[in-house]
């Protein structure tokens, strides 16, 4: 039986990864959950799945989720909750949460020896060179990408080393095909994805074609190479592609459900599952991309040219643009322009520990956001 620890259970991956789990229970159990807030969906999470060591971050939720906590739970507050259910007695850590407080708990997690189910982009992005030195380290530890494109490199390598270059699918967003000015977009139309159903940060990275930037830094460090291309597919079937030294490429491909990666990160192998076929005929389209348009990905390809601080900053950057724009106080095209800026403005130097982000993050963060 794995045992697996699900930092971010409430969300849309966490939910899925419950899914995963509630169908391969002769496999998989539940050892560990936290949230960010809702109370309620933990405690009905930890009384299904018969899990007793919980943790919030947020500290009004933890005051009701301990009045209702009946069953001799233990319970942990705060974002130090996520290290400490990080090192728990789990087999995976299942890293769900959005944004930069999962580094913490990847390097922990890693540090003891634990295979990482990672969803969460930011901490690689932000911090791929300490969480490449925790894995160097600790010898035993090992990362599965649960984001869709890096699981189908993944399961398209399978262990494979000797590659030529990776090209990431992207659906192109809301806005592939929008001709109006991007300037006037609202919030709604924004978080409107064709394909995905997701939180609100990461459908307005979609639209602004951020997500595929930092999709390039993830993988730059799963896979260490910076031969990383991606091309426009509407219909999110192909999920990327691996091109090898002799001119082929592999696909993988498969109706978008979070799911499967999900499933393939936990069980290492394709297990059997309920899922939609494929019917024929298929029409499968691939374009260009149009950077012109959409300038985020070459703005992640300096990022990664520049080194040190820079993806810290792309992505500390991008986070307060985007929570400006969900709150209407900028427009849709200012969040990368603003990320550029930033990028532009802020002296490159070398980073040297997780203390060191997490500062350079909230001084970019609180430069953007608290204006
Ligand atoms: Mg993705």
């Amino acid at each position: 039986m794995t045992k697996i620890a699900l930092l971010g259970c409430t969300g849309s991956i966490g939910r899925q990864t419950l899914d995963v789990v509630r169908h391969n229970r002769d496999k998989l159990s539940i050892s560990a959950l936290s949230c960010g807030s809702d109370h309620a969906a933990l405690l009905q999470a930890s009384h299904e799945f018969d899990c007793k060591l919980l943790g919030i971050a947020d500290n009004a939720a933890y005051k009701k989720l301990k009045e209702n906590a009946k069953n001799g739970e233990e319970i942990y507050v705060g974002d130090e909750a996520l290290e400490t259910l990080a090192r728990s007695d789990a087999d995976i850590v299942v890293v769900a949460v959005v944004g930069m407080v999962g580094l913490r708990a990847v390097i922990a997690a890693l540090e003891c020896g634990k295979t990482v189910a990672l969803a969460n982009k930011e901490s690689l992005v932000a911090g791929g060179e300490l969480v490449k030195s925790a894995l160097s380290k600790s010898g035993k530890g090992k990362i599965c990408p649960i984001d869709s494109e890096h699981s189908a490199v993944w399961q398209v390598l399978n262990g494979a080393r000797d590659f030529k270059r990776i090209i990431l699918t992207a659906s192109g967003g809301p806005f592939r095909e929008y001709n109006g000015d991007l300037g006037a977009v609202t919030v709604e139309q924004a978080v409107a994805h064709p394909t995905w159903r997701m939180g609100k940060k990461i459908s307005v990275d979609s639209a602004t074609m951020m997500n595929k930037a930092l999709e390039i830094i993830e993988a730059r460090w799963l896979f260490g190479t910076t031969d990383i291309d991606y091309v426009i597919h509407p219909e999110s079937i192909v999920h990327s592609m691996v091109e090898f030294s002799d001119g082929s490429i592999k696909a993988q491909a498969s109706f978008a459900d979070m799911r499967l990666p999900i499933q393939y990160a936990l069980l290492g192998e394709h297990c059997a599952r309920e899922y939609t076929e494929l019917s024929l005929p298929l029409s499968l389209r691939f374009f260009a991309p149009d950077e012109k348009r959409f300038p985020a990905p070459s703005l992640a390809r300096a990022a990664i040219k520049a080194g040190g601080n820079a993806a810290v900053v792309l992505n500390a950057a991008n986070e307060a643009a985007v929570r400006l724009f969900l709150e209407r106080k900028i427009k849709f095209t200012d969040i990368v322009k603003i990320v550029s800026e930033t990028l532009d403005k802020t002296p490159n130097a070398p980073l040297c520990g997780v203390d060191e982000v997490f500062a350079t993050h909230k001084q970019v963060y609180d430069k953007i956001y608290c204006v």
